[in-house]
């Protein structure tokens, strides 16, 4: 007799879809299989059971300018639940006068009202070659993977190549992964050295000085360094077609390169900077095209791209207020709790992509990519019985209002939405049924054993 048994419903792995019991016992599934009984059950008839998704690109409680990101890890682990994303992966805030060791106790302490699960990546921000040290304390304090910009010149977060060739050297001596935003700084300093006043004041402005091209180009000398060095690197949020072009060489070189792209990037386009409220769609990379969305769904269907996250940043419109300038505002946009619905919806209703898919892109690889595989994103027995129970008939009309992510206004907001989770379990727990949340503050673990 178990613990727990979610009976009856369709079970979602990365290779297959089959009907079975989910059984748990404590924290961890105990077994997979037909007519498991349990003290307690949950009846899934009719619906999908997978894994709990890993939104492996987070942004809480985040410093940017004069602001915060309007979610803290007790409102933003809690939408995450919400929404079927049962571990999350934030950063530490990096500078060059504070050491990663302290960056890591700091956001511990911040995150210590998680409802979820989490990991934290390490943002090196002034890298120089004294600091290799503290790599190897990180990594004794359980964080493993080191984020790079190669823009953002202007705030001091920019790591040129040069620093970059050194930083990689260092991780790959010790098999840690690098993640990079990718965007060539010097495309677009000199884009936007050009603008007319009107230009500036224009929100379009955003894509024209952001290109595509600011991406690829920074890829592609991302994943030279990368082949130069050894170093695993994983870019983020890749956002266009020949973003996904550069991975896709690089790859067939033998670089050692996973990449993400996020639900912002494959459903909306920079037509939304012509809107009226075009402001309170900022964010970096900036939208692209319709074209480019496709590539992106092919890419995730083919395996080019490895995984989907979210870059959860979230800002109220009060803080995105229009100030006159594109460049006068948080970059950023609300996602950690739709990216489910979103991705069922958009990606395996209307064809793009197999329920063993998403399961790859949301759950499995990014566990993997972030040394949390097999203990989160599989259903294997003893993993942590992280769940998600979905209707995939059920529709539903996608509102802010009606969503826990503290902002009041939602990107895709009155969009059709195919699919619904109806429950979450995070380590055994039920933390979310029939839309009410059921977790408390603090339950929330830090993952700090990753391999
Ligand atoms: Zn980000």
């Amino acid at each position: 007799m178990f613990d727990l048994v979610v009976k009856g419903g369709t079970v979602v792995t990365s290779r297959h879809c089959f009907r079975a019991d989910v059984a748990m016992c404590g924290e961890s599934i105990a077994a997979v299989g037909e007519g498991l009984e349990g003290r307690r059950v949950l009846d899934a008839e009719d619906r999908l059971v997978l894994p709990g998704c890993i939104d492996a690109h987070v942004h809480l409680d985040l410093p940017v300018g004069e602001f915060r990101s309007s979610d803290d890890f007790a409102s933003g682990t809690r939408a995450a639940l919400c929404g079927g994303v049962t571990t999350l992966v934030d950063f530490t805030v990096g500078s060059a006068g504070t050491s990663l060791p302290e960056d890591i106790r700091t956001r511990l302490e911040a995150a210590r009202a998680s409802v979820a699960d989490y990991a934290l990546h390490g943002e090196i921000v002034g890298w120089r070659r004294s600091r290799a040290g503290e790599i190897r304390e990180a990594l004794a304090m359980g964080v493993r993977s080191f984020k790079f910009f190669t823009a953002y010149g202007a705030s001091g977060r920019r790591t040129d190549r040069g620093r970059l060739l050194d930083a990689f050297g260092v991780l790959s001596g010790v098999n840690a992964l690098a993640l990079v935003h990718a965007e060539d700084e010097e495309i677009v300093t000199a884009l936007q050295g050009e603008l007319s006043p009107e230009e500036e004041e224009c929100m379009a402005s955003l894509a024209r000085t952001r290109p595509a091209s600011c991406e690829a180009a920074a890829i592609h000398d991302v994943a030279w360094i990368a082949a130069r060095t050894g170093a695993r690197v994983h870019i983020v949020h890749v956002s266009s077609r020949d973003g996904v072009e550069e991975v896709r060489q690089a790859r067939r070189r033998g670089v050692s390169l996973t990449a993400e792209t996020c639900p912002q990037y494959l459903l909306l386009t920079e037509k939304a900077y012509a809107e009226a409220e075009g402001h309170l769609y900022s964010a970096a990379p900036a939208l692209r095209t319709a074209t480019d969305g496709e590539t992106l769904w092919k890419a995730l269907a083919s395996g080019d791209l490895d995984m989907v996250a979210t870059d959860h940043c979230p800002f109220t419109r009060e803080q995105k207020r229009w100030k006159g300038s594109f460049r006068n505002l948080p970059y950023g946009l609300p996602g950690v709790e739709t990216l489910l619905p979103l991705l069922y919806s958009e990606g395996v209703a209307k064809g793009r992509l197999s329920l063993p898919a998403l399961v790859r892109l949301l759950a499995e690889a990014p566990a993997r990519i972030n040394g949390l595989y097999p203990r989160k994103g599989s259903l294997l027995p003893g993993a942590d019985a992280d769940l998600v129970v979905l209707d995939p008939h059920e529709t539903w009309t996608l509102s802010a209002k009606a969503l826990h992510m503290r902002t009041d206004f939602s990107p895709y907001e009155g969009l059709a939405v195919t699919g619904r989770v109806c429950a979450t379990l995070s380590r055994g727990e039920l933390v979310f049924a029939d839309g009410t949340f059921l977790g408390h503050a603090g339950r929330g673990r830090f993952l700090a054993e990753r391999s």
